[in-house]
Formats: C-alpha cells, structure tokens, sequence
C-alpha cells in the first residue's frame, strides 16, 4: 500500500515560507523565543536609554538625539542576523518578520492541517 502524504499548504493563511505562524496569529509576542533577534536586540538597548534618561533626568529630544548619535546610522539588520532577507530593494525590513516575530522560528508546516485556512482569492478591482 502506498504511503499518504499530506496535501501541501501554500494557499493557507498561515503559511510563510515553508513555516506555520498560526500560534503567533493567535497570541502575537507570546513566545519571546520566537521574536525576531534583531528587533528584541534594539529594544534592549533602546530601554538601556530611557532607564539612563529617567536617572539623568533627560528630555525625549537629548533621548532621540543619542539614540540617532549611537544607532542611528551603524545599525543595520545583518549586524545582528546572519539570515536576513530584505523586504525589497525599497524596503529594508526583513522578508521573514511576521509583526515582531521570525518565521523562520517556528515549525515546519507537514502539510494541510485541521487549522488550515484558505486565502480568498484577491477581488478584481475592475469588476
Ligand atoms: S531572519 Fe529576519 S525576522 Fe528572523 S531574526 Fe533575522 S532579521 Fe529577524
Ligand atoms: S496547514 Fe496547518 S500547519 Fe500548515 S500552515 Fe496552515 S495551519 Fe499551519
């Protein structure tokens, strides 16, 4: 008897690149395991700021200013993540960000599940 396959799932909602994003659909930033690195990294250092804004009593506009001073120009998403794929040539954000999570962090999609949800089909703007 031949073996059974699952039916693949590109057309489901919840299908990235190969992944399942279902769990973080239904609780966006729930697993900080799953959160893109690079995004968690810059909020980091971004609450290291406030904190020493709040002890030397700094202004939003001297918090902006060191923040551009430090980050502003040095950081870029391959700094931090050796598989970042670039939105498109007009858009820097990384291919696999699903809100603040990486897809690439979650499991494997085996193919058409209970969970499945078909895309509707894009409606004909002329029609
Ligand atoms: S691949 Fe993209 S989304 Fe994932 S951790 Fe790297 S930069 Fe973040
Ligand atoms: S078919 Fe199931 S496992 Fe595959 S992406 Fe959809 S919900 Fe996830």
């Amino acid at each position: 008897m031949g073996k059974i396959t699952k039916l693949p799932a590109y057309n489901c909602i919840f299908f990235r690149s190969g992944h399942c994003i279902h769990e973080e659909a239904m609780n966006p930033g729930l697993d900080p395991e799953k959160q893109c690195h690079v995004l968690m990294e810059l909020e980091n250092r971004y609450d290291h700021l406030l904190t020493q804004a709040d002890i030397f009593d700094l202004t939003s506009e001297q918090v902006q200013r060191i923040w551009a001073g430090r980050f502003g120009e040095i950081v870029s998403w391959e700094m931090f993540c050796d598989i970042y794929v670039p939105e498109s040539a007009e858009d820097d954000r990384c291919h696999r960000l699903f809100g603040s999570a990486c897809t690439n962090r979650f499991s494997r999609c085996p193919g058409i599940c209970p969970l499945y949800i078909a895309k509707r089909p894009q409606k004909d703007i002329e029609s």
